[in-house]
């Protein structure tokens, strides 16, 4: 079942090694079928080396397994927080990448300081507030879904289609697997660029809105 999106799940997999956002198997990428109410994900503790369409692993809306020979990602409770509550979006990735799991755990949100942020980011890539006790020994997977839903309470994930979430690391999300793990890539370009123009200028401000509007509107926007 799902074949051709098991194939692109896995191929957004892939893109994260190949893009070296991973380290080990710190990483997983997924999509959803939202006509099946499924979801495609990265089996839990599988090397991305070898990774074929076939060990990716079906669960439904709840969480299920409906297919598959291996458990899911352990993350599969934050994808199926955010499929639920993101509505707009049809894949999700999640890496701890060095350069925005470094703003991650220094808690700060990544500013935009330049058109490669503008072009795929409508504003600064938030970083969540810390995730409090009970979050964290309760359901702590989910609880990270619902913090991600949070800090977008007033903002469109299709406007900024990332989070840093505190002392932990980047998820990015967009309208397919594919496109999600493209915007890992960008995530921690930015991320990456952002550390060395700040310490190169500590008092920089981020770009002026007529440039993020002219960047993301013009890639994103009616005239597109
Ligand atoms: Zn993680």
């Amino acid at each position: 079942m799902l074949e051709e999106l098991k194939r692109t799940v896995c191929e957004a997999n892939l893109l994260l090694p190949k893009h070296r956002l991973v380290t080990l198997t710190w990483g997983n990428a997924s999509g959803i079928d939202r006509a099946a109410g499924l979801i495609v994900i990265k089996p839990s503790g599988v090397d991305f080396e070898g990774m074929t369409p076939d060990d990716m692993v079906v669960v439904d809306l709840d969480g299920n397994v409906v297919e598959g020979s291996h458990r899911p990602s352990s993350d599969t409770p934050t994808h199926l927080e955010l499929y639920r509550s993101f509505p707009s979006i049809g894949g999700i990735v999640h890496t701890h990448s060095r350069w925005a799991t470094i703003f991650a755990q220094a808690g700060r949100s990544i500013p935009v300081l330049g058109t490669t942020h503008a072009d795929h980011f409508y504003g600064e890539i938030p970083c969540t507030r810390s995730m409090m006790r009970h979050e964290i020994e309760d359901d702590y997977e989910r609880e990270t879904g619902r913090l991600i839903v949070e800090t977008f309470s007033r903002t469109d994930p299709s406007d900024v289609p990332g989070v840093l979430v505190c002392a932990h690391g980047p998820f990015t999300w967009g309208a397919d697997p594919i496109e999600a793990a493209k915007n890992a890539v960008v995530l921690e370009e930015v991320a990456f660029m952002g550390w060395h123009v700040v310490a190169i200028r500590s008092d920089l401000e981020p770009i002026e809105r007529p440039l993020l509007d002219r960047h993301f509107r013009g890639r994103h926007g009616e005239d597109a």
